[in-house]
């Protein structure tokens, strides 16, 4: 989609600081991070939202999810971390290109929850 930021960021057309990137996917850090490593996981293809993944891309994403979950942990060392995806305008969804939030935490007072 040629008007959406997310599209623009997986083409390099703007410029992000990614952490992982295959095939099928990007993630890279939130320009308005909730707390200190906050990513975000995106299909390279231009889908909006979950009702619009095939299992097949569901599968390709979430695949990943771990690994860069587990390097997250590794290099912040968060006490614990959240998985978020919202879909839908009224469930906090401002990006409709589909991705999952990646939140790590540290504790009361870290800016989420
Ligand atoms: P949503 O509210 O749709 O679940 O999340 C969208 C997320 O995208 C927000 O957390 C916001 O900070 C992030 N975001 C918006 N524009 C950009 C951008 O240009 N670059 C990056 N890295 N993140 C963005
Ligand atoms: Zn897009």
């Amino acid at each position: 989609m040629s008007n959406c930021i997310f599209c623009k960021i997986v083409n390099g057309e703007i410029p992000s600081s990614k952490v992982f990137e295959n095939e099928h996917v990007v993630a890279f850090l939130d320009i308005g991070q909730v707390t200190k490593g906050h990513t975000l996981v995106v299909p390279k293809v231009h889908k909006e939202n979950i009702y619009e993944l095939t299992p097949e891309l569901a599968r390709n994403l979430f695949e990943v999810v771990p690994k860069i979950s587990s390097s997250i942990k590794e290099q912040f060392n968060p006490i614990g971390l959240n998985l978020l995806n919202n879909n839908g305008e009224k469930a906090g969804q401002s990006i409709f290109h589909y991705h999952m939030h990646i939140i790590p935490r540290y504790g009361k007072g870290d800016g989420f929850g």
